[in-house]
């Protein structure tokens, strides 16, 4: 830390992102990329805009947004561009929490919650999950504080119905709930359609999930137009040039052929439930995942163990270090032939343990 280092910041513990060794190639089942290249409307796309580089991105990605808005069925005042869903996270806590308004969220769930908080001066209380790791609904209900879910949450992947997100919304009107929907596509359901019903529902989804674009940094909020507005305000507060002019060409062509991401997603499903199966034969107990990844624990071995023991043989999965959850690894569901080796690796370690 330098002298010259802001006080305010002096504790704040920073975000850890997955691993991106270069050391040697990996099977890379750590970041919950997607194993799918982005389409071919994607590639022209991006070279096209590469080509007018020297002007400024549309502030307002409205070309973006209106299709958004088409392939959402919500008005574009209802829509906003980021840099990444942090961005729109990060947005929605400097937006509408303060010291008046603090923000709740699980125990176990997306590490960058409590990085916002801390950052931005926010108090927050960590409600714990239940023992199975699903999300107790009552603790949330009529609370009167802000409260962030992802759901699907991370990295358990169990996801709560639609029912259940409503009662929170409904239960809290004079607070901002935020769904962070990075995860709905491969098997959730999305919060999307409330937004009409409640002023309170920030919904915020990713293009780096299903959508093949994680390297291109892209999210999107969908909420009242006033909620929107005020991240707006935030956004030109921050950076009116958010999303940059390819990002934003990617995004629109890769919503252009949305189709082949769906199906990509439902190879992903059917992946999930092949691995689940295979890896459960092998002793090891797995979350109900609805999300592009496996939450595995193994009573013989622990789960730092089994990521040193597969990162040696060259397979990365992510293992976290809090308490509760370090028993476990989280293996990003990736292609068949990714999730053989996964398994092959993982018979080679179990068997070095007998
Ligand atoms: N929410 C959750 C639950 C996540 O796991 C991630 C991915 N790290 C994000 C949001 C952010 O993703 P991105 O900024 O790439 O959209």
């Amino acid at each position: 830390m330098s002298r010259f280092f802001s006080k305010k910041y002096a504790s704040l513990v920073p975000y850890v992102p997955g691993e991106q060794p270069r050391d040697r190639k990996y099977v890379k089942l750590n970041t919950n990329e997607s194993p799918f290249p982005p389409s071919p409307a994607v590639f022209n796309a991006v070279l096209e805009e590469a080509g007018m580089l020297q002007l400024y991105s549309d502030p307002d990605c409205s070309i973006l947004i209106n299709k958004l808005s088409e392939v959402y069925g919500v008005a574009p005042e209802r829509l906003i561009a980021t840099n990444g869903s942090d961005e729109a996270l990060e947005f929605a806590f400097m937006a509408f929490c303060d010291g008046e308004h603090p923000i709740a969220f699980p125990d176990i769930t997306y590490g960058f919650y409590p990085v916002f908080a801390e950052k931005n001066g926010i108090p927050y209380e960590e409600i714990p999950l239940n023992d199975d790791l699903t999300v107790n609904v009552e603790d949330y209900i009529g609370i009167n504080k802000n409260i962030v879910i992802a759901n699907p949450n991370a990295p358990t992947g169990i996801a709560l119905p639609l029912s259940d997100i409503e009662r929170i919304v409904a239960s809290n009107p004079d607070n901002v709930v935020i769904i962070d929907e990075a995860y709905v596509d491969f098997g959730g359901e999305s919060a999307v359609k409330l937004t009409e019903k409640y002023d309170n529902l920030l919904v915020v989804q990713t293009f780096s999930k299903s959508r093949s674009l994680a390297g291109a940094r892209l999210g999107f909020a969908i909420g009242s137009p006033e909620l929107i507005a005020d991240m707006h305000t935030l956004r030109y507060s921050t950076n009116p040039y958010n999303v940059n002019r390819m990002t934003c060409a990617a995004g629109y062509a890769a919503l252009t052929e949305n189709g082949y991401y769906m199906q990509n997603a439902e190879t992903i499903k059917r992946t999930r439930a092949y691995t689940a199966a295979e890896i459960e034969k092998r002793g090891f107990s797995v979350t109900d995942s609805k999300a592009n990844f496996l939450f595995v624990r193994h009573g013989k071995i622990s789960g730092e163990k089994l990521y040193l023991g597969l990162k040696e043989h060259g397979v990365l999965v992510r293992h976290f270090k809090k308490e509760r959850i370090k028993d476990y690894c989280r293996i990003t569901v990736g292609t068949a032939m990714e999730m053989k080796t996964l398994l092959d690796k993982t018979d080679m370690i179990l068997g070095g343990e007998k």
